[in-house]
């Protein structure tokens, strides 16, 4: 699908500001990536519809393709529909009473786990917590949430099989008080599918506790039913947040932007495992490319525009059309590099890199290293005219002195002089292609 969009975009190449008729073919293909991640229908419909008044008379900047200023539209719009930057906890209250935080959802989706990763993280931020198991239906449940509890050093309440849940859960809470204890988790029984009985007993557990936050737990690969059943609970029992479990599998999470749009209420943390330390915040951010398909190339594109200043570009484009690439312009792009951060940060955002390995990247930003001050230890000249470091009389006795300088390798340098020249190779070549005067530098 990345593909296909990136080909969609392409085709607004050469466009000088945004219409509704260059945007109809790409936003199409928006919509198929939407529909595509499991979005549902009408939600989509919505959101395309906000995307393409937005994109619609924005003025393409210039050195910035027009395709480019369309991913970022929809994408900003996205991003701002599911919550802005930063992801929103949990709100404590600051009355000395205990915060309750009540779990809901169909059966399965991952709520017993899901209270037990949150009872360990609120556990890790210094606050006392009592996990409580309303459960009744299933002995097991209360056995499951006691393991985990046990695991993760974490007090269970339960009252057995026969008590009525929302008795169980107002015990809960008053044993909390009285224990002074900050937090209060209920897990609560699922359904398979959405019935009367279990949304009236939600209801009166959450009136039985006063529950601070009620976070429905939805299945990322739930589909295009997250958003009737986000309806259900949200008018059942007013939800305050969503967590999104399983998001370590291959799902593309459209359900994320089905419960936002449909209760307006935020997602505020991911499952991403069955370990009890699977739990993330949310970072619309990155689900914003997930759900697009896109790594997250958004915010490249913006680190990108952001730090290449124009005239930079255009003063590295003469160089690139002269064919006059030396050291200095080497070292000016390495510098770029280092400003947008890590070599490592910048390789982890580019879609398809994604699974270079740890070491790899370590490997590249290494490398980059050891240029850069292999480069600071050369003569102006010799940055001028690398030349004078393979073809002059000098040239042994200029390396031995830029190695020991650097305290660098003999290696190290030889390895940089192959690495410039292929650079300058690649130039050359584009040089040609673009008519330049090309040939009359290179490494000979
Ligand atoms: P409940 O019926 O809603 O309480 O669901 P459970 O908490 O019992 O979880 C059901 C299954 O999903 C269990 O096997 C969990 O280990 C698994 N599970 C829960 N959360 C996640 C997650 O974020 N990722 C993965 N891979 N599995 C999960
Ligand atoms: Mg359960």
């Amino acid at each position: 699908m990345a593909e296909k969009l990136d080909k969609a975009f392409a085709l607004l190449d050469g466009a000088k500001s945004l219409n509704a008729e260059n945007v109809k073919a790409p936003l199409k293909d928006v919509r198929r990536a939407l529909l595509e991640a499991d979005v549902s229908l009408p939600v989509v419909r919505r959101f395309i519809a906000r995307c393409e008044a937005k994109a619609v008379g924005m003025k393409v900047t210039k050195g910035v393709e027009p395709g480019q200023m369309l991913v970022k539209a929809v994408a900003d719009e996205l991003c701002e529909l599911m919550g802005g930057v930063g992801a929103e906890g949990i709100k404590f209250r600051d009355d000395g009473e205990p915060t309750v935080i009540l779990m809901a959802g169909l059966q399965g989706v991952g709520k017993t786990t899901a209270c037990g990763k949150l009872s360990l993280a609120m556990r890790k931020q210094g606050k006392t917590v009592l996990l409580v198991a309303t459960d009744v239906y299933r002995p097991a449940a209360i056995d499951q949430l006691k393991t985990l509890g046990t695991q993760i050093g974490v007090p269970v309440f339960d009252m057995g099989v026969d008590a009525s849940p929302p008795e169980v859960a107002a015990r809960g809470v008053r044993k909390a008080k009285e224990e002074d204890i900050d937090v209060v988790i209920v897990d609560t029984a699922g359904r398979l599918n959405i019935d009367e009985k279990l949304m009236s007993e939600l209801k009166d557990t959450k009136l039985a506790t006063k529950a601070d936050e009620t976070l429905l737990v939805v299945d990322a690969m739930t589909g295009q039913e997250a958003a009737n059943l986000t309806a259900s609970f949200n008018e059942a029992v007013e939800i305050t947040g969503a967590i999104l479990t399983k998001m370590d599998g291959d799902t593309r999470g459209g359900a994320a932007l089905s419960v936002r749009e449909v209760s307006g209420k935020p997602i505020k943390f991911t499952g991403v495992g069955e370990k009890m330390d699977a739990l993330e915040p949310f970072y619309p951010e990155r689900m914003t490319s997930r759900i697009l398909g896109m790594g997250d190339i958004v915010s490249l594109v913006e680190k990108v525009q952001s730090e290449v200043k124009e005239a930079e570009a255009e003063k590295l484009k003469e160089k690139i059309l002269k064919a006059t690439f030396d050291f200095n312009d080497f070292v000016t792009q390495l510098e770029m590099m280092n400003n947008m951060g890590s070599m490592k940060q910048i390789m982890q955002m580019l879609p398809g890199t994604t699974k270079l390995s740890e070491s790899e990247m370590e490997a590249a930003e290494k490398s980059f290293k050891i240029a850069r001050s292999l480069i600071n230890s050369m003569t102006k000249e010799e940055r001028q005219f690398p030349d004078m470091l393979v073809a002059s009389t000098t040239a042994e006795s200029r390396r031995a002195r830029i190695v020991k300088g650097s305290g660098r390798t003999e290696a190290d340098l030889a390895q940089l002089i192959i690495m410039f020249g292929s650079m300058r190779g690649k130039m050359q070549q584009l040089s040609g292609e673009l008519g330049g005067e090309a040939g009359n530098v290179g490494l000979q």
